[in-house]
């Protein structure tokens, strides 16, 4: 019987720095394995020499297969390119810039072995990284999992094993924004995970910020609940209940005791309270259709400009 082949994805950019480090520090944990396996990495347009040196490897090593992406799409993306390419039993993605230690890698195989279909590594501690973004990542955690019904694990990246049933129905989700860590756990299947530390990057800049992390949150939220939208139905229907009591409060006191209705501030500050709720209620719209309408162009998700090593597997672009 053959051996299983492992497939590792690791999505670049501006990595040319990593490259070889990640590629020894890989293959000295995956030669230990005695298993099959490919590294598929896929440089999504780094501005760097990431692809010259990928080329490099993969010209080299038959094991390496390099793809790379006509401009910069981002992580997500590049990941569900490198996935659609990988020809394994078991499918790990990673980071490049080795936060994520290959080390772990035999260990979640174990775990396959057991009967696992899903192992995720989870963070218990993060090197190298400020107070402002462990709190901001915590907080993100946090939120999604308490708006979203789908149970997104704390403080889990996308460094994990998955099995091929769980990478074959990964492939059916087919939507344009794609919120990796949600999807990851919206197909389900046998989960477990394995604590590890993360380790700082090896070299080069976390290409993260506050502002991508809101962007990724707001990404996380509207791809898997509408609670927003019905969280200001609710609001309305408070907001009118409240004024009909008011309304009423204002007839009688105005029959009774003729009350010469003044009031310009609190209409004032009504008129502007209210106005801001339906501005940002329309936000919260716009946020939905926006999507709406990007699912509905049906563009594909990457182009590739060139492909070493690796074929496709082409039923699963047709999106
Ligand atoms: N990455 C990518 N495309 C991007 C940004 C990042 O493929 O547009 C890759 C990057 O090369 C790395 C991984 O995604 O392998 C994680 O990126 P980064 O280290 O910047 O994120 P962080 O570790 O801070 O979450
Ligand atoms: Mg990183």
């Amino acid at each position: 019987m053959d051996s299983p082949m492992v497939s590792i994805v690791a999505p670049m950019y501006n990595e040319g720095s990593n490259i070889y480090f990640f590629y020894e520090r890989m293959t000295s944990v995956l030669g230990k394995l005695n298993l099959n396996y490919e590294i598929v990495c896929v440089n999504d347009g780094s501005k760097d020499d990431t692809w010259e040196r990928l080329k490099e490897i993969a010209d080299r090593d038959a094991r390496v297969k390099a793809i790379d992406l006509s401009r910069n799409f981002g992580k997500e993306v590049a990941m569900t390119a490198g996935i659609d390419f990988c020809m394994g039993d078991v499918i790990i993605p990673i980071d490049a810039d080795l936060q994520d230690p290959p080390e772990l890698i035999p260990t979640m195989i174990d775990k396959w072995r057991e009967g696992y279909d899903v192992v995720y590594a989870t963070r218990i501690r993060r090197e190298g990284e400020t107070r402002m973004k462990k709190l901001t990542a915590h907080l993100f955690y946090r939120t999604i999992r308490k708006m979203t019904n789908i149970d997104i694990p704390a403080d889990t990246g996308d460094f994990r094993l998955m099995s091929r049933p769980v990478v074959d129905a990964l492939k059916q989700l087919k939507e344009q924004h794609r919120f990796m860590k949600g999807l990851f756990s919206w197909v389900g299947f046998k989960q477990t995970s394995i604590p590890y530390l993360r380790d700082p990057r090896h070299s080069g800049k976390s290409s993260f910020n506050f502002w991508k992390l809101w962007n990724f949150a707001i990404e996380g939220i509207t791809s898997f609940t509408f609670a927003p939208l019905q969280l200001f139905t609710y609001f309305g229907v408070t907001v009118s209940f409240a004024s009909f009591i008011y309304a009423i409060y204002m007839i009688i006191s105005t029959f009774l005791y003729g009350n010469p209705v003044p009031g310009y501030p609190s209409l004032m500050v009504a008129i502007l309270f209210f106005s801001g709720v339906q501005l940002m209620t329309l936000g919260i719209i716009g946020e939905y259709i926006g999507r709406i309408y990007n699912e509905s162009k049906r563009r594909p998700l990457y182009l590739t400009r060139e492909v070493v090593g690796a074929v496709e597997e082409k039923q699963s672009v047709e999106y």
